[in-house]
């Protein structure tokens, strides 16, 4: 069975008390809901705060970034082991605004990856294509690139160690959803594109892009859709909670 995830990106927002208090507001109505999992990337100054938070709850902490690099002279960066020495499980890697604000290529991310699972850090890979791409037909084309970018660095069976979150960027804070229909298209590409079909029957594929509480239902319902990677709605407890509680009714996924 694959057990849906829904993972909040607070992004860099909030502060050390606006953080803390939106743990204490998730914990009691997460810890009810047994049937998915559930994870926060908080900006890296705070984990340590929120990891403190969550300990003894169900739900996961995540990073939002991870260094390409090991140790050493890499001022600003962050390295896999700080997170894991920070209690982290999850790190997004490849979000669309590490590509495009901050200029990290398909190989750059491949490298963060590997970094991620050498410290036993679970990357949330995220992949997907921009609305020129998608209106010029090549989604699948673009997708399968920053798939094959990790596959070729770090093996076809790491990518099962992670999980991948399909966030159109089109559909990235601008309130315009990808349909059910359309998440599933891309979802099914992901999994048919990994071959192997143990592998792909395991692998985790989020939807990333606009969640709410009143579209998640309806995403989750899709055969491929394995929960949810929530930005801006993440935010807010209530919508969170709600979103969180539409992955618990959505059916576990028997794997093909
Ligand atoms: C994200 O940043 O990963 C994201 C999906 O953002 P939003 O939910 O705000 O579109």
């Amino acid at each position: 069975m694959r057990v849906k995830l829904v993972a909040g990106n607070w992004k860099m927002n909030g502060t050390l008390a606006s953080s803390q208090a939106l743990v204490k507001a998730l914990l009691p109505p997460l810890s009810a809901l047994k049937r998915a999992h559930y994870a926060v990337c908080a900006p890296f100054p705070y984990l340590a705060a929120v990891g403190q938070a969550l300990r003894g709850s169900d739900v996961a902490l995540g990073a939002q970034d991870v260094s390409q690099f090991e140790d050493g002279a890499y001022t600003g960066g962050v390295s896999g082991a700080m997170l894991a020495d920070c209690g982290c499980r999850y790190v997004i890697v490849g979000h669309s605004e590490r590509r495009s604000v901050f200029g990290e290529g398909d190989e750059t991310v491949a490298l963060k990856y590997a970094q991620a699972l050498k410290h036993r850090l679970t990357p949330i890979l995220c992949v997907g294509e921009t609305l020129a791409e998608r209106e010029s037909g090549v989604t699948e084309e673009v997708v399968g690139r920053q798939l094959n970018a990790v596959i070729q660095r770090c093996g076809l069976a790491a990518l099962a160690q992670g999980v991948i979150a399909y966030e159109p960027v089109w559909a990235i804070g601008t309130g315009r959803t990808a349909t059910p229909q359309q998440a599933q298209a891309v979802h099914s590409f992901i999994r048919g594109h990994v071959g192997d079909r143990r592998l792909a029957g395991s692998l985790l594929i989020l939807y990333g892009g606009s969640v709410k509480a009143n579209n998640a239902a309806q995403l989750f319902a899709m055969a491929d859709v394995d929960g949810g990677l929530i930005g801006g709605a993440s935010l807010v407890a209530d919508e969170f909670v709600a979103i969180c509680s539409a992955a618990q009714g959505a059916k576990e996924t028997v794997k093909t």
